[in-house]
């Protein structure tokens, strides 16, 4: 048997639910924030990744699934979906087109990661971009999207952090503070954080092994310039006067090299220690990086497995409806035709039909119409031809209804209301 490959997964029947669900969610509220949709390529040139995610990262240096294809050209399959918006953004000119540029996308994301509880090989992820706005009221919009959005899923009891990760101006002499906190302390660090300490050494201080070093080390703010502590005031004073409740937290940082200034998640602690819903930031040097002109840019990422992982853990179960609701049983040659006939009249009325197209008895059809969650059984039989009427089975209680075939699709629609 070929079977599915390691961390991939097949999303199906109940499980499907909690997909519509988060993305009908997402749909819903990027129109009413005025998002407009962008779906990028799953591949793309590797040393897009290479340059715009970092050469350090353990994305770039582990994770990527990288291949020569047949002429010769070395592909990547995205590990992150901003990096492509980026591209996108430069490729096609959106420059011309005005600020700001607000985009989202949803798809799935690869990354060669080692399989363990909600660690997918084949992940997907919701992100949203605005590009072109250096205010602190862009990175506002963002943050309160990114709460609006969990609250539309009834995911409420969450806790919004930021931070401030400086700019290319005062991130070197921040650096430099922590390379001098760290030096004699480098031997007792783990391996992940000896290996950062080279290569991003602001890394160390979200480690979990290392916690309480990180705890006492030097924090960004008193390093930050004045551009960097303005934006990062003014982003506050915005959350405040709009009631967006925050905690401050110096040891956020981004694994992107390509965060500037503010960095924000938003966990829900009743979680435990898995408790990262979303995280996000801004992002000014990235456009500039993968080769187009300064284009200032905020925006945040949320694995949409994760939020699948949140939804079940609270016990919130996806407002969907059932489908399909009506299952209509021909039971014998002179009805097959006459089913769909009858289903086409049910569907006009926007209901959902499953015709059974098994040649079966009546007993294993009920069985099946269950199974799949049909609420109601049109059955037509012999009799039921011959005389132009339907039987009608509520399944749920087993009453029964002979009803004239003119009328079945308003009947059924009528019971279907009072189920
Ligand atoms: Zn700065
Ligand atoms: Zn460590």
């Amino acid at each position: 048997m070929i079977r599915r490959i390691k961390g991939t997964q097949d999303i199906y029947f109940e499980e499907m639910k909690y997909w519509h669900y988060v993305e009908s969610a997402v749909r819903k509220v990027t129109k009413l924030y005025a998002f407009e949709e962008i779906r990028t390529p799953i591949f793309e040139a590797t040393e897009l990744f290479k340059r715009s995610v970092g050469e350090s990262t353990d994305v770039v240096q582990k994770e990527m699934y990288t291949f020569e294809d047949k002429g010769g050209r070395s592909i990547t399959l995205r590990p992150e979906g901003t990096a492509s918006v980026a591209r996108a953004f430069v490729e096609n000119g959106f420059i011309n087109l005005g600020a700001p540029i607000k985009l989202y996308y949803m798809g799935p994301m690869f990354r060669y990661e080692r399989p363990q509880a909600g660690r997918l090989r084949q992940f997907h992820q919701i992100g949203i971009e605005t590009l072109g706005s250096q205010h602190p009221m862009a990175d506002y919009e963002i943050i309160e999207f990114a709460v609006t959005f969990l609250k539309r899923l009834k995911i409420d009891d969450v806790k919004l952090y930021i931070n401030s990760v400086g700019c290319e101006k005062c991130r070197p002499t921040y650096r430099q503070a922590l390379k001098d906190y760290y030096a004699d302390k480098i031997d007792g660090l783990c391996g992940d954080c000896k290996r950062r300490y080279d290569l991003n050494i602001m890394r160390l201080l979200d480690c979990k092994v290392d916690g309480d070093i990180a705890a006492k080390a030097p924090t960004i703010h008193s390093y930050l310039c004045d551009e960097c502590s303005a934006h990062f005031n003014e982003l506050q004073e915005l959350l405040k006067a709009n009631d967006i409740d925050y905690e401050i937290d110096q040891r956020l940082v981004r694994g992107l090299d390509y965060y500037t200034k503010t960095a924000f998640e938003i966990r829900a602690d009743s979680l435990g220690s898995q408790n990262q819903i979303l995280g996000g930031g801004r992002y000014d040097g990235l456009v500039e990086y993968i080769g187009g002109k300064f284009v200032p840019a905020v925006g945040f990422a949320a694995g949409i497995e994760r939020i699948i992982m949140v939804l079940k853990s609270l016990g919130i179960t996806p407002e969907t409806e059932d489908i399909p609701s009506v299952a209509i049983l021909p039971m014998g040659k002179e009805s097959f035709a006459l089913a769909f006939e009858y289903a086409r009249r049910f569907r006009r009325r926007g209901l959902s039909v499953f015709v059974d197209v098994m040649d079966r008895n009546l007993r294993n059809r009920l069985k099946h119409a269950a199974r799949i969650g049909a609420k109601i059984a049109v059955i037509l039989g012999e009799e039921e031809v011959e005389k132009n009427m339907v039987t009608i089975k509520v399944l749920d209680t087993g009453s029964q209804f002979k009803v004239d075939g003119d009328f079945a699709a308003r009947f059924v629609q009528e019971k279907l209301k009072e189920i």
